[in-house]
């Protein structure tokens, strides 16, 4: 499943910003951040982490929320605070592609605003389900498998609820 090229791009993006801001304790780097920040060709002196956290903890709401209206609603929040403003741009020979902050925004409403089209993208064209938590480690995911059954936020987690499975199975037996 391919949500088109941007939008998995930064549907990638958005779940590790998520989970390294906002699942827990901070589990991203500075130098993890100051790379995500650059590929938004916004890199300016200094990352706002409070925004950033801020802005990683209503994504993960998205994810979290009981219903699909409650997942609309959020995001409808999300687009009135950060008000994405789209751009045709075509820089760095990437060809044309639309940028949801306006020319010379800061990197906080660069990525904030393209991050919350990207998820508001998916959900509208494919559906509340692709929007995933993780049972396991509660980390949040985008399901891009082409049946739209993923459960798990990666192959380790999977692993290891099936191998304890497993493991209570035999014993019970
Ligand atoms: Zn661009
Ligand atoms: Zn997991």
């Amino acid at each position: 499943m391919d949500y088109g090229h941007y939008t998995t791009q930064t549907m990638e993006e958005t779940v590790a910003l998520t989970n390294g801001l906002a699942n827990g304790e901070r589990s991203i780097s500075d130098d993890e951040l100051e790379e995500l920040l650059v590929r938004f060709g916004t890199w300016e002196r200094g990352i706002d982490i409070e925004g950033l956290t801020h802005l990683a903890s209503r994504l993960r709401s998205v994810f979290l929320a009981d219903d699909e209206a409650d997942q609309a609603r959020i995001l409808n929040e999300l687009i009135a605070f950060y008000q994405p403003h789209p751009t045709i741009t075509d820089h760095d020979g990437q060809g044309f592609h639309l940028h949801y902050g306006p020319p010379g925004a800061g990197h906080l409403r660069m990525i904030a605003t393209s991050m919350t089209m990207a998820v508001a993208l998916v959900f509208c064209d494919y559906g509340a389900d692709r929007l995933g938590v993780c049972p396991d480690c509660e980390d949040v995911f985008v399901d891009t498998t082409r049946n739209g059954r993923q459960r798990f936020c990666s192959r380790t987690c999977a692993n290891r609820v099936h191998v304890a499975r497993h493991r209570e199975r035999t014993r019970s037996e």
